[in-house]
């Protein structure tokens, strides 16, 4: 069967009343028929819930649906995105070890590592996404136990080769752990690449609705079992109600993705042809440096999109004021088109040498493509990279 009937038809087992759709297990603990099973079940020798922080059947149906993408053994899902990065680092890494990671990482990861890990002895080197596989290899010290990584990446959207990094893995026997948050198990799946561990905000595309926090794990029986003893005994639990949330929207994932990579494909040739858009930067136009591994790595190329306006913040905030369908916000992976100003907003706190190195310019605009009518968002993006340049202009004579 195809992952898509498999995403639809994995479910709970049917209770007496013979649902159709999953019912909320809102229940914090479950009960024993027996003393027998009670002692079986804390055990281990019978396989079942015990307490909703260890496992809940709303979760397991989300998991076991996110393993099927991912071709992945086991997984855990947690609270929210970071909740199952700092589990899959912190369960996994001791005092003395190294992680490389790419300098292109979500804030709360960067925080992660250099403020929180270093605490406990957990050093780090960062690598550019786009390093050679010489420069990776530099980096990589007798204590590396974890490679870390995005891709593509926000807001750069550049690509690590992650074929490359499993030929080093060969060589120098660390975990790779891939945040796979902006492709979606439906664009990529970098455990067949050779990576150990796939996590994920659940909050953006897998939500992809804009309404409940989750995150999740999923990688090999063996890495998963020492996130899981750390996730029983620390508590980043997902809720069954997200976890049921989720678990419906995983229902129409693949659909939602093809449409938000046309959308956002259209979109991105769209304004890579406007006079008064200085660039534009997706991973599935031929004008992507990486197009070529792109199409190696991912069967699509994702919703986000950026694009290069000239005029800094003037020019920011006479688009923003020009445009009628998108959202400001901050966040990602909505059905609704988003822009954000990463120089001002996720990305504000760098210094301006960060910045630099991930191509964090006052004129970038990081687009969330939404699933509207393209038609509408192309008229909407054009009339206001127009309008915005003209306002510009008149400003100065
Ligand atoms: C949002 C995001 C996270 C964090 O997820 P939360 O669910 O907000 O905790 C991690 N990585 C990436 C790439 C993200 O976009």
């Amino acid at each position: 069967m195809k992952k898509q009937t498999k995403a639809i038809r994995t479910q709970t087992k049917k209770s007496q009343y013979r649902e159709h759709s999953t019912p909320l297990f809102l229940t914090s603990s479950f009960t024993f028929e027996t003393a027998e099973q009670g002692k079986a079940l804390f055990e281990e020798t019978e396989e079942g819930n015990i307490y909703s922080r260890f496992s809940n059947p709303n979760v397991t149906e989300f998991v076991d649906k996110i393993c099927m993408l991912e071709n992945a053994e086991e997984g855990i899902a947690t609270a929210t995105g970071m909740a199952a990065v700092f589990a899959s680092m912190a369960a996994l890494l001791k005092s003395g070890d190294h992680i490389v990671a790419c300098r292109a990482l979500f804030g709360s990861a960067h925080q992660i590592i250099t403020q929180i890990l270093n605490k406990w002895g957990i050093t780090h080197t960062y690598v550019d996404a786009t390093a050679t596989e010489a420069e990776w290899e530099a980096a990589i010290q007798p204590n590396t136990r974890m490679v870390y990584l995005e891709t593509p990446s926000n807001p750069g959207l550049e690509l690590v080769d992650l074929t490359m990094l499993a030929r080093l893995k060969e060589k120098y026997g660390f975990i790779i752990n891939v945040d796979n948050c902006f492709a979606t198990p439906i664009l990529q799946n970098p455990i067949d690449f050779g990576a150990d561990l796939s996590v994920h905000s659940a909050t953006k595309f897998m939500d992809g609705q804009g309404r409940v926090l989750g995150g999740i794990v999923v990688g090999s029986k063996e890495l998963i079992a020492q996130i899981r003893f750390f996730a029983r005994h620390t508590g980043p639990s997902m809720s069954p109600f997200n976890a049921w949330t989720l678990s419906k929207s995983i229902e129409t994932l693949e659909l939602r993705m093809e449409r938000h990579c046309s959308n956002a494909l259209k979109l991105a040739e769209a304004l890579e042809q406007h006079p008064e858009v200085q660039s534009v930067k997706y991973p599935f136009l031929p004008s992507h440096p990486q197009y070529e591994l792109a199409k190696k790595q991912m069967h699509a190329g994702g919703s986000i999109v950026t694009i290069e306006l000239e005029g800094g913040f003037e020019r920011v905030k006479a688009f923003y004021d020009a445009l009628q369908i998108p959202s400001l916000s901050s966040n990602l992976g909505d059905t609704r088109t988003i822009v954000t100003n990463p120089n001002t907003t996720t990305h504000s706190k760098l210094k301006p040498d960060e910045k630099a190195a991930l191509g964090i310019t006052p004129g970038l605009i990081r687009i969330s493509v939404g699933l509207e009518a393209v038609e509408d968002l192309i008229e909407d993006f054009s009339q206001a990279a127009t309008v915005s340049a003209q306002v510009l202009k008149s400003a100065e004579a």
